[in-house]
């Protein structure tokens, strides 16, 4: 019969309205523990992970095209400073050649010759400020565009944390109240009771079970008639164990006894 029996060798007694009391404590825990459930695994939490990642993502790729696009640009301002100096050298043979002061025809031949140089040279030159433009052009695009889908993904993040926030003030008042109503059931239960209760709850999930219809609510089996007709001898203020399952057994007038 002492398998039948709480406590830890001790015998704990509590009369049926404190043992009653156990199942709507354990209903609370219950209701506890899913709100403690719901509140870790709440969808916003997953999609917050992963925005996060993928923002992360997204800002390594925006970095990398700011950096292009900072590079470029100096390239293209140095390309400019190129041509522009070649331009100048230019103007200033052209004026030197049309102002008739070079008469010698070697030195016209020579001046003619570094004209036509200058002029391939300015060529090849915008030729290169306008590849380093189109790449500056496309880095530019890219860059804006990475950094439309780093706004939408942070904006999408700010919306996701304040319907998780809003979802956890829900789930915290609700936890609250389930508290406080579990407050005042434990105040009229025995401490001997609770404490057992407690260590049974951290030891299977649920401390207490009622006995209804022959059949242990916590674990689901139906007892046997040996085990039936000792639960039904024993004295309604022991505090009785399943043999199955061993949380607090709790008879209740439909148990079938
Ligand atoms: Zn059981």
């Amino acid at each position: 019969m002492d398998r039948l029996r709480a406590g830890y060798g001790v015998r704990v007694k509590a009369d049926p309205t404190a043992q009653a009391a156990l199942l709507e404590l354990q209903s609370t825990d219950a209701i506890l523990s899913q709100l403690q459930h719901r509140r870790n695994t709440l969808p916003e939490l997953a999609r917050i992970t992963e925005l996060e990642a993928q923002i992360k993502d997204v800002d390594g790729t925006r970095i990398e095209l700011d950096t292009q696009v900072s590079d470029l640009s100096r390239a293209q301002k140095k390309a400019d400073a190129e041509v522009e100096q070649v331009r100048t050298r230019r103007t200033r043979d052209e004026e030197r050649l049309n102002s008739g002061a070079v008469k010698n025809p070697k030195d016209l031949e020579s001046l003619q010759r570094e004209l036509v140089a200058l002029e391939r040279r300015i060529s090849t030159l915008e030729d290169e400020e306008l590849e380093v433009m189109e790449k500056l052009e496309d880095a530019q695009t890219g860059l804006a565009s990475v950094q439309g889908d780093l706004d939408s993904l942070k904006a999408e993040l700010a919306e996701q944390v304040s319907a998780r926030d809003a979802a956890i003030e829900v789930i915290d008042q609700q936890a609250s109240d389930a508290q406080a109503e579990r407050g005042s059931i434990a105040d009229g239960i025995p401490a001997d009771l609770i404490t057992l209760y407690d260590k049974l709850r951290g030891q299977y999930g649920t401390g207490a079970a009622a006995l209804r219809a022959r059949r242990c609510e916590g674990c689901r089996l139906e007892l046997n008639g040996a085990d039936l007709r000792e639960l039904a001898a024993a004295p309604e203020d022991d505090v009785l164990r399943c043999p199955e399952c061993s949380r607090i057994l709790v008879r209740t007038p439909e148990s079938g006894l």
